[in-house]
């Protein structure tokens, strides 16, 4: 039986009633198409289409239609769903003339894994994705209260988030993920949720599948799940650590190597330099909102500075200390509101260049910091992350790597999206201002 045959036969098996043909937009929003199912021999050899000119930075109007793709792999049951049953294929947008989409970030990314794959890497990603659960008012719109007032790895028995958590954990399980672990994190409301790892594109499709799951469970409890990065000033604000390793293509890890000092390849040294050679670039999308640099800001466990070390977890990269095939790179500052196809594209391209330049990072840092003052920093050449979104967006501009990662349509349509945001945000008067300002001038 053909995969094809076979997974007709088991929509039907199943009786599923809806499919939800997914795919990601460039800011990172899932969008779907829904069928029955007995459109799905058609959508199974690509003929549903669509019009791109309606999704945020796809096409002008005059090249609007676009085909999904269907990847058979990412069948999924939604287990929320019971008469008629509901499933979702994650798709890649095709051009009319049978030519991928380069709007489509996943295409994007599975560009930037063929050139790792030509020079001899597969990428392997677990990420760590943090969010908040906020209780609803009346109308069910989100607050920023929420009645749970626990701290990092706290058990609460009356906390309504605690059980919500478990229900989500249940629920990706029926999903197909391996949970790791799930823990409250240290602000209030704050929870984290670890899934198994996988190859690059199986994360990222994780990443879109799981923030849905969660936010769906959460309403079923009442309460809004968020992944915005810092929805409460003063505490904690949420981020997606990307634990990543390369892998060679008999699948052994390619970070590791036992004859040296830290048990560490040259492959990864290299892999290291192009991370911190090409982080002010890649911020903008690893941290793509305005309010994505609000997070990172010292005090918050989230990192300023572009350093690394062996254990410190204040700096942009830490070494987590399991070796042989578990040895990988902890990046501290990606947050879950960036489009994660995006995000791994850019990043895997960073490490790249390093390899490819042969590139060498600088000593690791030992000590907090937090703690070091500008000139101690300067003595070191540390540079810190971008402050904002405007300045991270320049950086961005400047980037060949990062900007190759995306492609030149997504690079346009993306830098023009953040420009927007920030010129928006920029003319806003806010509540910070008038406390400082309205009795002093
Ligand atoms: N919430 C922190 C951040 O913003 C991370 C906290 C942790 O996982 N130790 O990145
Ligand atoms: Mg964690
Ligand atoms: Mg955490
Ligand atoms: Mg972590």
């Amino acid at each position: 039986m053909s995969q094809k045959e076979a997974l007709l036969k088991k929509v039907k098996d199943l009786e599923v009633g809806f499919i939800h043909l997914q795919f990601t937009d460039i800011m990172g929003v899932m969008k779907n198409v829904s069928i029955l199912t007995d459109q799905l021999d058609k959508a199974l050899d690509n003929e549903i289409m669509f019009d791109g000119s309606s999704i945020d930075g796809f096409v002008r109007i005059e090249e609007s239609d676009m085909y999904l793709w269907p990847d058979l792999d990412t069948f999924t049951v939604f287990p929320w769903t019971s008469h008629p049953k509901e499933a979702r294929i994650i798709c890649d947008v095709y051009k009319p003339d049978g030519t991928p989409f380069v709007g489509c970030p996943r295409n994007a990314l599975k560009s930037v894994l063929k050139e790792a794959e030509e020079m001899g890497y597969t990428m392997n990603v677990g990420p760590e994705c943090e969010f908040f659960l906020f209780n609803t008012d009346e109308q069910g719109n989100p607050t920023l209260n929420t009645h749970d007032n626990a701290g990092y790895f706290d058990l609460a028995p009356i906390d309504l988030g605690g059980s919500a958590r478990l229900d989500m954990v249940n629920v990706l399980t029926e999903m197909g993920f391996e949970i790791e672990a799930s823990h409250h994190e240290v602000a209030p409301g704050q929870h984290e949720i670890d899934f198994k790892y996988a190859d690059a594109l199986t994360t990222a499709d994780n990443i879109m599948t799981f923030k849905m799951a969660v936010r769906i469970v959460a309403q079923r409890h009442g309460l809004h799940a968020t992944f915005m990065p810092k929805p409460r000033f003063g505490i904690n604000g949420s981020g997606m650590h990307i634990n990543l390793s390369l892998a060679s293509l008999d699948g052994k890890n390619a970070f590791y190597d036992e004859a040296d000092p830290m048990q560490l390849s040259a492959t990864t040294y290299a892999f290291l330099a192009g991370v911190i050679k090409n982080a002010r670039g890649f911020a903008a999308v690893t941290n793509p909102t305005v309010n994505s640099y609000k997070r990172l800001v010292p005090g918050y466990e989230a990192p300023v500075m572009i350093a690394w070390s062996a254990s410190n977890r204040s700096p942009l990269i830490r070494i987590p200390a399991k070796r042989g095939n578990s040895t990988r790179i902890e990046l501290r500052n990606p947050d879950p509101s960036a489009n994660p196809y995006l995000a791994l594209a850019a990043i895997l391209r960073a490490g790249l260049d390093g390899i490819k330049n042969q590139l060498t990072p600088p000593d690791p840092v030992m000590t907090n910091l937090y703690e070091m003052n500008d000139e101690e920093r300067s003595l070191n050449c540390i540079d810190c992350l971008p402050g904002s979104l405007f300045e991270a967006v320049q950086e961005l501009a400047k980037n060949d790597v990062i900007k190759g990662a995306l492609g030149p349509h997504i690079t346009e349509k993306f830098m023009d999206a953040a420009l927007y945001e920030w010129k928006k945000y920029s003319a806003y008067v806010s509540q910070w201002e008038l406390d400082r300002y309205l009795k002093k001038f």
